[in-house]
């Protein structure tokens, strides 16, 4: 589960980690309230309004913009509010933006003597152990700078069983060519951020920039925040965080009723039970050409109610312009699940594309003869060839 910037960095500073002072607004009106306060609080002439959605770039994009003044907070708030912003990890038509978090300023004055890192906490899965990860190179595209000067990227490896040690933290800092307070406080920042990223069973952080102010202090001005959504029952606060808004709606309202769905980019639908054999049919229809226009895991129960909605859903999508079902009949009959498949198909009227439907295991026959009997445009497979053939026929 992604969370936005404000409130990755609400739950850093819950942790001791030093932020860069913020506060969320959703209309213009909301923005000048919050810069006045950020004034009182921060002593902060300038603001930064900052569009908040779940997409990095955003500085590129022309969502984050400094404002010298009070009318200019009121303005740049006003066109970042409502726009379709784009930046190079959202699509084309860009993300809605419904709130901006705006910002005390913390490069100027002195700005010639900041400097801008970039550290993030992840798994290594190769290892096995978290990792930090960190670079000189903050604040503009990591990616680039990993792709011409890699040895300008650092990374520690942290043992499960001892923690972060101070030594690292020290290495970490002095990797960094800080000294004398900001060295110390990178430390702390280091220490703070790793304990957080633990504490809140995260899967990845990524703070960039990390800033060094003018007066050696370290804080957190961007945070892309990913919570491990396997661990969220032990942070059962976390859930108010989520922001629907920026989720897929299909596979929001998949996950409401209990189907596994994850939208991919192809045209051929798939309704499958199991996992592994959503893999299998997903290369499947690879093989023969197409692209999976889905994920779609229905489990153990497909019964009609749960193939009807699996039908609706994957109907929501334009792309597809075929559905191959293919249902393993271990717990679940076979001629329950054709049941299942004739009466979603009349339920949901006009269905104007080929459906190859493969059942296999228990009473698989009778399914088969009901559903070549049904007098459905549905296409009855039995081997898993013959649904790939079937499937680069219905394309062709
Ligand atoms: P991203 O583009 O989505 O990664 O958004 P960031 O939060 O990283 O902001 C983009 C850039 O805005 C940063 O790299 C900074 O250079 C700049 N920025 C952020 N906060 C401030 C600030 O307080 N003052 C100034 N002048 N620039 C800032
Ligand atoms: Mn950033």
């Amino acid at each position: 589960m992604n969370l936005h910037e404000y409130q990755g960095k609400e739950m850093l500073n819950s942790f001791g980690v030093e932020i860069q002072r913020g506060i969320v607004a959703q209309t213009p009106a909301e923005a000048v309230a919050a810069a006045k306060k950020l004034t009182e609080d921060t002593g902060t002439g300038w603001h930064v309004i900052k569009a908040q959605i779940h997409a990095g770039g955003r500085g590129k994009g022309g969502g984050v913009k400094l404002a010298k003044s009070l009318e200019e907070v009121e303005k740049i708030a006003g066109e970042i509010l409502g726009m379709h912003l784009i930046t190079p990890q959202t699509s084309a038509e860009g993300k809605l933006v419904n709130q901006v978090l705006i910002t005390e300023d913390v490069y100027y004055p002195g700005e010639s003597e900041t400097s801008e890192f970039y550290i993030s906490v992840l798994l290594n899965r190769a290892t096995g152990k978290n990792m930090i990860m960190y670079s000189t190179e903050g604040g503009m595209d990591i990616e680039a700078v990993a792709e011409n000067t890699p040895h300008l990227i650092f990374n520690e490896e942290i043992d499960p069983a001892m923690g972060l040690l101070p030594f690292q933290t020290r290495k970490i800092a002095f990797n960094l060519g800080l000294s004398g307070k900001a060295f110390k406080e990178m430390t702390k920042f280091v220490s703070a951020l790793y304990t957080a990223y633990v504490k809140s069973d995260s899967s990845l952080f990524e703070i960039n920039p990390v800033l060094k102010t003018s007066d050696n202090r370290v804080i957190a001005v961007d945070a892309k925040v990913s919570i491990d959504e396997n661990a969220l029952f032990r942070h059962k606060d976390y859930e108010a965080l989520r922001d629907l808004r920026e989720e897929n709606p299909v596979e929001v309202e998949a996950k409401a009723v209990g189907l596994s769905y994850v939208d991919l980019d192809g045209n051929v639908g798939c309704m499958v039970n199991g996992a592994g054999l959503a893999m299998a049919t997903m290369d499947l229809i690879k093989q023969a050409g197409g692209e999976p226009a889905n994920f779609l895991d229905v489990g153990g129960t497909a019964d009609a109610e749960r193939v009807e909605i699996a039908f609706k859903l994957i109907l929501k999508d334009p792309n597809v312009k075929a559905i191959l079902i293919n249902i393993f009949g271990g717990i679940v009959r076979c001629d329950r699940v054709a049941q299942g498949i004739i009466e979603a198909y009349k339920n949901i009227g006009t269905i104007n594309i080929p459906i190859i439907v493969r059942l296999e295991g228990t009473n698989a026959d009778i399914a088969k003869k009901l559903i070549d009997e049904s007098g459905l445009d549905v296409h009855s497979v039995v081997e898993f060839q013959e649904a790939a053939d079937k499937v680069q026929e219905v394309l062709a």
